[in-house]
C-alpha cells in the first residue's frame, strides 16, 4: 500500500544530483494483455525506448537492470506498479497501487511522483459503516484500498412474537426493550464512527447494511457526520472485503462521472465569443503557450500530433515545420498530452481527464478543451 510515508521516503531519497529512474507499469490482471506476465514485456519495451533516447551510461544501465529484476519478481495484485531506482543511494522500490496511471518512464533528477501526489490529493477518503441490529463493521477507503478498522457486536436480543391475549402486555414491553436496544446499538456505532474520524479522518461517509438498521443509523447521525454522508448502499454486513470494496468503488465512480459531466457542461457553456473557454487542439495549445489555462480537460485516451519548438519551447499543433511564434524548426513531441498536462500543472492549473458521458459530450468540440484564467 502506498501511504504518505512511503511517498516522502521516495521523494527524499531521490532528491539527489544524479538521476533517478521512475517507471509506471500497468499490471492490472483484469486485462488480457497483462496476464502471462505481459507487464514484463511492457517494462522491457519502455526501457528500450528510454535507452534509445538517452546517451549510453553505466548508471542508466544499472538502474534499468535493477528495475527489470524488480518487475520480473513482481506478484501482481494492484493496477499499477510504481518502480523507483536510484543506484547510488541503493534505493530500489516497487509499490503496487490500486489505481490506474498512464504507463511511463522517466530518467531525471528526483523520482517522478507527480501522478501519485495528484491522485492522493484528488481522492477523497471515505468512511464506510455497515450495520444490522447487532453488528457493525467500520472501514476506510483511500485510493481504492479498503481497510477494516472495527467489527463490533451489541447484545441486542431477538424480537420474538408470543401468542395469546394475556401475553399482549409482555409482548409490548418486549418490543419496547428491543427498540431501545437497537437505538443503543446505533449510538454505539456512531461513537465508533467518531473515534474513527479522529484516528483516520475521512471526508465522506457511506452507510450500508440492512435497510432498517442503516436507516436508523442515518436518522441518528449528528450534523457533522450527516454532512459527510453521500450515499447508502445495500451490502451484507458479513460481506467479503472484495464485495464491499466493489460497492464503494461503484458509488465513487458514479460520483466522479457526475462531477466530470458538470465540468464539461461548464466548459461547453463558456464556448462562445466572449466565453472563458476554448476547445480544439490548436486553440488549447495556443492557450497553454500563453499560460492562460486554468483547467485542461480532455477525454481519456486522447492523443494528437504535436511539436515543440527547439528555440522558444512553444508547442505547435504540427510535429514538423516552422514554429508559429518564432519560425524556428519544431521537433515532434511524443506523449504530448502528458507534456501539456505537466505544463498546465506547473503553471498552477488543473487537469481533468473525463470518461463516459462527459467524454462523449466533449468529442463534438474536438475532444480537448480548456477553461481560461482570463
Ligand atoms: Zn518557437
Amino acid at each position: 500500500m502506498l501511504g504518505r510515508g512511503v511517498l516522502s521516503t521516495l521523494y527524499t531519497l531521490s532528491q539527489q544530483k544524479t538521476y533517478t529512474l521512475t517507471l509506471y507499469l500497468d499490471i492490472d490482471q483484469n486485462k488480457q494483455a497483462n496476464r502471462r506476465r505481459g507487464y514484463v514485456v511492457q517494462g522491457e519495451a519502455l526501457i528500450k525506448g528510454l535507452k534509445a533516447q538517452q546517451k549510453r551510461s553505466d548508471r542508466l544501465d544499472s538502474a534499468c537492470k535493477q528495475a527489470l529484476s524488480l518487475v520480473r519478481n513482481l506478484k501482481p495484485k494492484g493496477k499499477t506498479a510504481l518502480i523507483v531506482v536510484h543506484p547510488e543511494s541503493k534505493l530500489r522500490e516497487l509499490v503496487q497501487i490500486e489505481l490506474s496511471f498512464p504507463i511511463s518512464i522517466h530518467w531525471r533528477r528526483g523520482a517522478f511522483l507527480r501522478p501519485v501526489v495528484e491522485a492522493m490529493d484528488e481522492h477523497e477518503r471515505y468512511g464506510v459503516v455497515l450495520t444490522d441490529n447487532q453488528r457493525a463493521r467500520l472501514f476506510t477507503v483511500v485510493m481504492g484500498e479498503l481497510t477494516e478498522h472495527e467489527d463490533l457486536f451489541s447484545e441486542t436480543g431477538q424480537r420474538t412474537r408470543s401468542l395469546g391475549a394475556d401475553q399482549m402486555r409482555s409482548q409490548k414491553r418486549h418490543d419496547q426493550r428491543h427498540q431501545e436496544e437497537i437505538a443503543s446499538h446505533a449510538k454505539r456505532v456512531i461513537d465508533a464512527l467518531h473515534d474513527l474520524s479522529l484516528r483516520q479522518p475521512y471526508d465522506r461517509l457511506i452507510v450500508g447494511g440492512t435497510p432498517k438498521a442503516s436507516g436508523q443509523l442515518v436518522r441518528l447521525l449528528p450534523t457533522r457526520l450527516r454532512g459527510k454522508l453521500v450515499d447508502t448502499v445495500s451490502v451484507r454486513v458479513g460481506g467479503s472485503q472484495k464485495e464491499i470494496l466493489n460497492k464503494i468503488l461503484a458509488v465513487q465512480l458514479r460520483m466522479e462521472r457526475d462531477r466530470e459531466t458538470e465540468i464539461v457542461q461548464g466548459v461547453l457553456a463558456e464556448l462562445h465569443d466572449r466565453g472563458k473557454a476554448v476547445a480544439g487542439f490548436a486553440a488549447v495549445l495556443d492557450a497553454v503557450n500563453q499560460g492562460r489555462v486554468w483547467t485542461l480537460i480532455y477525454g481519456k485516451g486522447y492523443t494528437n500530433k504535436a511539436g515543440e519548438c527547439g528555440s522558444c519551447d512553444a508547442y505547435s499543433p504540427h510535429a514538423k515545420g516552422p514554429c508559429v511564434y518564432c519560425g524556428e524548426d519544431v521537433h515532434p513531441l511524443p506523449q504530448c498530452i502528458d507534456r501539456l498536462s505537466q505544463s498546465v500543472v506547473e503553471m498552477g492549473g488543473r487537469v481533468e481527464v473525463v470518461d463516459g458521458d462527459a467524454k462523449k459530450k466533449l468529442e463534438k468540440p474536438g475532444g480537448i478543451a480548456a477553461m481560461l484564467r482570463y
